[in-house]
């Protein structure tokens, strides 16, 4: 009886610690998706660039694979036809701030100061409104969270980093991508880097081998929901 009573405990005890917590991170944001699912999300950040977008983008289109890109909005602003390319190809266009600064030194109003800010160039181009921001660098805290939660955005992480912007060379990037990669993960790549352009056919062409799908972020299927 005393057993059943401390099996019920933990059992009370680990839902609301676990399900709770399970529940609210995933209302906040994913860092991978469903690890029974055989698909993965290719996200590129920092972009758009003067450079090397048309041929990142021939790429994805050619083997007609949908990203995600996280877009700093004062490049966006520069780069505004770049933009709308990339958002008429079907990828996702996704908040990566406007000014790209550590968010995490920040007030609340200013963190929502520059999210809004990259949303507003999304709009003047006529892109709808992004449901995912990731925050430079990937570093968060309660501002951010809390700033978020106000704009009714979600923070998209990753869970396999390419490091692509250390230098790494293109077969690098392709065995690192190959030899880790797990179903259901968040690929973080950059815009505007030769080395990622010229692996990602390679990449592609591995996780398609391997029977991987590719989806974007607001298509990742999250562990445990449906
Ligand atoms: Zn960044």
């Amino acid at each position: 009886m005393l057993r059943r009573l401390m099996l019920l405990f933990l059992a009370i005890f680990i839902y609301t610690e676990w399900g709770v917590l399970t529940h609210e991170r995933e209302k906040f944001g994913i860092a991978s998706g469903d690890p029974f699912v055989h698909e993965v999300a290719l996200t590129f950040d920092d972009g758009p660039r003067e450079h090397g977008m048309q041929e990142l983008n021939a790429i994805l289109t050619s083997y007609d694979v949908k990203a995600t890109f996280f877009l700093v909005g004062k490049f966006a602003d520069r780069y505004g036809r770049i933009t709308r390319m990339l958002y008429d190809s079907g990828h996702e266009i996704a908040n990566h701030s406007f000014t790209h600064p550590r968010l995490y030194r920040l007030w609340v109003e200013k963190i929502m100061r520059e999210a809004e800010r990259c949303d507003e160039v999304m709009e003047s181009l006529g892109i709808p409104k992004t449901r995912f921001m990731r925050p430079p660098g990937g570093h968060f805290n309660m501002k951010i969270f809390n700033a978020m939660r106000r704009m009714n955005l979600k923070m998209g992480l990753w869970s396999l980093n390419t490091a692509d912007y250390l230098g790494k060379s293109p077969e690098e990037i392709v065995r690192l991508v190959l030899s880790s990669v797990r179903a259901g993960d968040i690929i973080l790549m950059h815009s505007g880097i030769e080395n990622t352009v010229e692996a990602l056919p390679k990449v592609i062409e591995g996780l398609k081998a391997r029977g991987f799908n590719f989806v974007r972020l607001d298509e990742l299927q999250s562990f445990g929901r449906i």
